[in-house]
């Protein structure tokens, strides 16, 4: 069952190209995902490849053949062979207006092409430019990768530049992360627990965690990031998306823009975040990355303090935090409960663990819960246990987020993608930490990042991972 239950009167994608076809996004992730819906018999349209690449079509189809192969999918060779069959390549630069001609002649008789813009975002705007100017702007639906804007202000003209020509029924930015089956679960898990949504607000929340840390650098993408950083490349879009889908109060009902609607209310009722509560670290080790600038201030971490102003959340402290060079790759959600009074027959209980709900997104994707029960024997002191599902059921055997996506803008359903509301909120939100911020604090790969990043939480416990702090010295 769908998400949403979008009317069916929208018309499906009769033809995708994919912009960008030589880039890294394509090769890991988009011909993996297109050959996976081919599989399912979900895909059935023709494939444009464009790129500046000499290539003949036997060459993309080489590319594509190789891509799904790193990419470990089961082989099938029958839907690869359907794929091919329908898939051609049209070379040329975006800043050409041939290209889009050429393009336009390899469409054929396309009603509903859907574009797929997997290129450098300062190219966004030519390629939508193009598209109209190559006549193939009508019946057309956009997929405009992130990051949507470098700020506010970009993201506000390029909103602008892109409404010029297409309207925002059009536009579907996509944010993988939302197309995750952990992402999608939490609805489940909110909204239809009895146990968990008459919780879920500041009476009974004291605080939430949500930690995005990856164990390893940034590669081979020095030049790339060190133009970005943490706070654009996953902050603002995956981390903010996922305070939206936390936050968000039961949409009024099952259609995108209710849902839509929620997300963009929890946005905007968060505060700016201010650089006091702002941590931004750079791993060790980054200013020898190829592409890195050997002076670069770049963060590589970046951890903060969010409000929410709503009647749900306010109060309660929202920690966000995403790094490079971490102890551990782990993305996940812990919302951390008020202590209840005190049992009767403790004089103490300020060291007893909280409850919590735990949600992993990755590597495994399953909610546990901590719980208090009485340790066995004479003692009456509670012990933690965690409730969580045995691992068999913590795999994520759904579709991979591209492949769902890719399927929902063909569809033309835009509940998974970010409405313009919602993305300038996000932009908002970090705006004043983007530029007034102190310098990066260096910290060690392998740790779990600044040290400064402890007192952002101080009277909220730890980050999930860290160790208890090491004692202080002997009064
Ligand atoms: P790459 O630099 O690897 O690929 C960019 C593609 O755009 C290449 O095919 C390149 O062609 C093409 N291109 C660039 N300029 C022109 C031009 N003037 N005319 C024709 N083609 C051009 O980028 P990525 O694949 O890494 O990223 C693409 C988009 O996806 C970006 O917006 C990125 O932020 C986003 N993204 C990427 C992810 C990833 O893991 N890579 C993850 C999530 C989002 P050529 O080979 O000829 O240079």
């Amino acid at each position: 069952m769908p998400l949403s239950s979008e009317p069916q009167d929208k018309p499906r994608s009769d033809l995708l190209v994919m912009f960008g076809a030589s880039g890294d996004l394509a090769r890991k992730k988009l011909f993996p995902a297109i050959y996976r819906l081919e599989c399912r018999h979900r895909l059935g349209i023709p494939v444009i490849g464009v790129a500046r690449e000499d290539w003949s079509d036997a060459d993309l189809h080489e590319h594509c053949r190789s891509s799904i192969a790193d990419a470990g999918e089961d082989w099938d060779q029958a839907a690869f062979d359907r794929l091919i069959a329908r898939m051609t390549y049209v070379g040329g630069d975006y800043n050409d207006p041939t290209t889009f001609e050429r393009l336009r002649g390899a469409a054929g008789l396309t009603r509903h092409p859907i574009f797929h813009f997997a290129i450098p975002p300062s190219m966004f705007a030519t390629v939508a430019d193009g598209i109209h100017a190559g006549g193939l702007a009508e019946g057309a639906r956009l997929i405009i990768e992130k990051p949507f804007g470098r700020d506010h202000a970009s993201a506000v003209a390029l909103n602008t530049t892109l409404h010029e020509k297409f309207p925002e029924s059009a536009i579907f930015r996509i944010d993988h992360f939302v197309g995750k089956e952990a992402l999608r679960s939490l609805l489940v898990t909110r909204f239809a627990n009895a146990i968990a949504e008459p919780l879920w607000n500041r009476t009974y929340v004291s605080s939430v965690k949500i930690t995005m840390a990856e164990a390893f650098g940034v590669e081979d993408r020095g030049s790339f990031y060190d133009s970005v950083g943490a706070l654009r490349d996953v902050v603002q879009n995956h981390l903010l998306q996922m305070v939206a889908l936390l936050g968000m109060e039961q949409p009024v009902n099952e259609h995108s823009k209710a849902l839509r609607d929620e997300k963009a209310k929890v946005l905007e009722a968060c505060r700016v975040v201010e650089p006091e509560h702002f941590v931004r670290g750079q791993y060790a080790g980054y200013l020898d990355v190829a592409g890195v600038r050997p002076d670069s201030d770049t963060e590589t971490y970046a951890a903060f303090r969010l409000d929410i102003d709503s009647p749900r959340w306010s109060g309660v402290p929202f920690f966000l935090r995403a790094g490079k060079a971490l102890a551990e790759t782990v993305t996940e959600m812990t919302i951390e409960f008020k202590s209840p009074p005190r049992p009767l027959w403790l004089r103490d209980h300020s060291h007893l663990p909280h409850n919590s709900i735990r949600i992993e997104a990755k590597p495994e994707n399953f909610a546990a819960i901590t719980w208090l029960h009485k340790e066995p024997g004479e003692t009456m002191m509670p012990d933690v246990i965690t409730l969580a599902p045995p691992p068999e059921e913590r795999l994520d055997t759904g579709p991979e987020p591209y492949e769902l996506l890719i399927e929902e803008a063909m569809k033309g359903d835009p509940t998974l993608f970010a409405r313009e509301d919602s993305v300038l909120e996000s932009w908002r939100i970090v705006e004043r930490i983007l530029t007034d911020h102190e310098p990066v604090e260096r910290y060690a790969q392998g740790s779990w990042g600044p040290s400064s990043a402890r007192r952002l939480t101080q009277h909220h416990g730890r980050w999930p991972g860290e160790p208890p702090a090491p004692p202080g010295p002997m009064p």
